[in-house]
């Protein structure tokens, strides 16, 4: 950690945003405690002159990061080389008992199942997840949900970036005592930071947080808009669901699927994602990811916490289970696209 109190010019902007590694997380914009920074077309940009505290440089997930520290905080121990999908407890197949999620959810429906469950036990009085956006569709909105209701309309994936932090600033605005987060490898990074800082405001009600596994995600002008849209000539607004399974795969009101090539769809990846290392969040309480399978989340219980939660939720009847043996080919490709990434991007 650095010493002197750095300002955001002379840190992020020279260090991370102007060289393209800037992942749109909007944790510097959050914690910055003058409101000098907004957050503008997914960077942040400097409103007022900056004051120097230093805070924004320590929280950045690309700003003096450190695996091997921050693997000590969150396990107490670093990740031995034969870990390849990152330090855990246990994996297991899950997928919600609750037939409304499983209409709507991504995969088996864990994340969402989770949140309710946590809602209704008492255990958060709310979450920082991402919702839909009325006026683009599959556009994310970075959303605080206070209610099952909220959890529910949010289920799925939408493959553009959503800023969740600018929700868990929401919940902590509303001071809410309780929360919980989900995001992206690179998002949990950057709550990790906060509690290691510790920038206590936020990581004070953070009760657990869910990363989602996570290849990519693309420019929403890009994929969304001059692709499918443009190219493609399809209605966003026509779009009931897309997933990606060896290709992504667009499902229509009409009950058509289109397959898309990845090969086509990697020219929208977004720069920061080709620079990423962390597949798997293998630095949340708990990750989820499809991983090929139909219906089923692939879940990995990391942290005490996370394994705590994920049990007491299958205990009261949120979640069933099923052994990863039974899906075989899902484990070789979590360390496969594990490894893949860390290799491009060797560890500090
Ligand atoms: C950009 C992106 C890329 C992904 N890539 C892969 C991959 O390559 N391989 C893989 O196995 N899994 C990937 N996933 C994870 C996968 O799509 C599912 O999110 C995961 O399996 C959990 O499914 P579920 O049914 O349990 O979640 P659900 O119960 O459907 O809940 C999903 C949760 O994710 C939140 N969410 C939706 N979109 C976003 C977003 N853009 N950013 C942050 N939060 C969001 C929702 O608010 C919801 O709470 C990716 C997810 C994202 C967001």
């Amino acid at each position: 950690m650095q010493s002197q109190k750095l300002g955001f010019e002379e840190s992020l902007g020279k260090d991370v945003v102007r060289t393209s590694q800037c992942v749109s997380c909007a944790t510097c914009v959050v914690v910055c405690p003058f409101n000098c920074l907004e957050y503008d077309e997914g960077e942040p940009r400097l409103v007022k002159k900056c004051e120097n505290c230093g805070i924004c440089p320590r929280v950045c997930p690309k700003y003096d990061w450190s695996w091997s520290k921050t693997e000590e905080f969150v396990f107490g121990r670093q990740r031995k080389e034969e870990e390849e999908y990152g330090i855990c407890r246990s994996l297991v197949l899950a997928q919600a008992t609750d037939a409304k999620i499983l209409k709507l959810c991504q995969d088996g429906g864990v994340a969402t199942a989770l949140f309710t469950y946590a809602l209704q036990a008492g255990l958060i009085e709310g979450v920082a997840l991402s919702g839909l956006n009325a006026e683009k569709p599959l556009r994310p909105m970075p959303k605080l949900a206070t209610t099952p209701e909220e959890v529910l309309a949010a289920a799925g994936t939408r493959y553009a970036y959503s800023p969740n932090m600018l929700a868990l600033r929401e919940g902590v605005n509303q001071k809410i005592k309780s929360l919980a987060f989900v995001g992206t490898p690179c998002q949990i990074h950057a709550i990790r930071k906060i509690q290691m800082f510790p920038l206590k405001k936020y990581s004070n009600p953070l009760q657990f947080v869910v990363g989602l596994m996570c290849t990519e995600s693309f420019s929403y002008e890009g994929l969304f808009e001059k692709h499918i849209k443009g190219k493609m000539n399809i209605n966003l607004n026509d779009i009931t669901k897309m997933n990606i399974k060896g290709k992504i795969l667009v499902s229509l009101k009409t009950g058509d699927t289109i397959g898309i090539p990845l090969s086509e769809a990697k020219q929208y990846t977004r720069a920061s994602c080709h620079l990423c290392n962390d597949f798997s969040a293998e630095l949340s309480d708990i990750s989820a990811g499809g991983l090929g399978l139909n219906g089923w989340t692939f879940v990995i219980l990391r942290t005490e916490m996370g394994e705590k939660i994920f049990n007491d939720a299958v205990e009261a009847g949120a979640l069933r289970t099923r052994s990863v043996d039974e899906e075989p080919f899902a484990r070789t490709l979590l360390t496969k696209l594990s490894k893949k990434k860390w290799k491009n991007f060797p560890r500090n």
